[in-house]
């Protein structure tokens, strides 16, 4: 890399105005012999002695001359590029007819007749430095005005089209990974609801959409164990739907299961939170209860009743009517004699046969024991 110097920056900035400097100087120069060209003072005769021309004339007389003879290249270009027209000229000596002619094809709007050399007679001395140093200083701002320009238009234009091209690319990197994302959501939901219909076919009993004997047995064994670790109350609620085998052969097996299913719903209602309500098989429930007093369990029980009785089938027959006979087991893991229950299953066997009880008074009750040193 070629390392530049201060000095050298110096030299380089100093030359750069050098030029431009004399560039200006030149342009200055030039248009003044332009002007002294296209004002040849030959043509309009002798002058007032008083005039300010007469006053430089010593001083402008040089440069007319050298400005007269420089316009013969410039005649020459001017030809060459046929804004010139030679025979105006031929019939008149140089530089005065070439300047006469240049000025009556040149001068702005080519007002030959207006803008004739003694139109500027006199006054010449003053705007001639005038429109040299307004041309000269018009040119610097125009040039810098042209040169930022330009920048700054180019830089517009690359911005805008730079900003464009990279908002089109988000967009279309935007939409595409929208799209991804709402492929992978739609799948996840997908996903998602499978396993939830899974897990719930795996645990839900098809017919009556209450828990399974698959998950009354997981669970109360789960519930078993942590009820007697923390010396908590669990109680079983069986259910049994009474005289059903008559119902079935009454009005055949679909009533019967619709009556399932609505005993089923009851339960499902009625259960308190926490607690599940299981098909143990046929039209046999089990309700498990764990961390509830015994009043919850039997106003669980007695809800239970109540509102199964209360059921009612008009499209099987309008007298149908259900009733369910219950059994409680409650053992309460902080009183010593829950030391006998060592496993549910003793607990089941004991709900079993307080319902088995509630059938032999009569059916449509509920049955209980209490295996606690306060409910005895
Ligand atoms: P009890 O009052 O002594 O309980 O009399 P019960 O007729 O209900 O006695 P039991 O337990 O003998 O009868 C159960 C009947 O339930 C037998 C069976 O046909 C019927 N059952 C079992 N599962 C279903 C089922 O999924 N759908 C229908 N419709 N009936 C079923
Ligand atoms: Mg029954
Ligand atoms: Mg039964």
């Amino acid at each position: 890399m070629r390392v530049i110097t201060r000095e050298q920056e110096s030299n380089r900035r100093f030359m750069e105005h050098f030029k431009k400097t004399l560039l200006t100087v030149c342009q200055v120069i030039l248009w003044l012999m332009f002007l002294c060209a296209i004002n040849d003072p030959g043509m309009v005769g002798p002058r007032p002695e008083e005039s300010i021309y007469h006053t430089y004339a010593f001083l402008l007389q040089p440069v007319y001359t050298l400005g007269g003879y420089l316009i013969l290249p410039v005649q020459w270009l001017f030809v060459k590029a046929g804004w010139y027209h030679p025979e105006l000229a031929a019939h008149s000596w140089f530089p005065i007819s070439t300047a006469t002619s240049f000025s009556a094809f040149v001068t702005p709007m080519g007002w030959g007749s207006v803008f004739k050399p003694d139109l500027f007679q006199g006054t010449l001395i003053w705007w001639v430095p005038i429109a040299s140093v307004t041309l000269s200083v018009g040119v610097r701002v125009g040039g810098y005005m042209a040169e930022h320009g330009r920048n700054w238009l180019w830089n517009v234009m690359i911005e805008y089209i730079f900003q464009r091209k990279k908002a089109k690319l988000y967009q279309k990197a935007l939409t595409e990974k929208n799209k991804d994302l709402e492929r992978m959501s739609s799948q996840y939901r997908e996903l998602a609801q499978e396993t939830h219909s899974l897990k719930d076919s795996v645990i839900t009993d098809e017919l009556t959409k209450v828990f399974n004997k698959r998950f009354f047995l997981n669970r109360i064994q789960q519930e078993f164990n942590a009820c007697k670790q923390h010396g908590s109350m669990l109680s079983l609620i069986m259910v049994d739907i009474d005289f059903f085998k008559k119902l079935n052969d009454n009005y055949g097996h679909l009533a019967g299961d619709q009556v399932l299913k609505s005993v089923a719903q009851v339960l499902k209602r009625f259960s308190p939170d926490q607690c599940y309500p299981c098909r143990y098989g046929g039209e046999e429930f089990v309700i498990i209860m764990a961390r509830k007093t015994l009043e919850q369990t039997i106003e669980a029980a007695r809800l239970i009743q109540e509102n199964v009785q209360q059921l009612r089938f008009d499209d099987i027959d309008k007298k149908l009517r259900v009733t369910v006979s219950q059994g409680i087991c409650t053992v309460d893991f902080s009183s010593p004699e829950s030391a006998s229950i060592k496993k549910f299953e003793s607990l089941l066997e004991l709900a079993d046969q307080q319902l088995y009880r509630s059938k032999q008074e009569g059916r449509n009750r509920v049955s209980a024991n209490y295996i606690t040193d306060r409910h005895k």
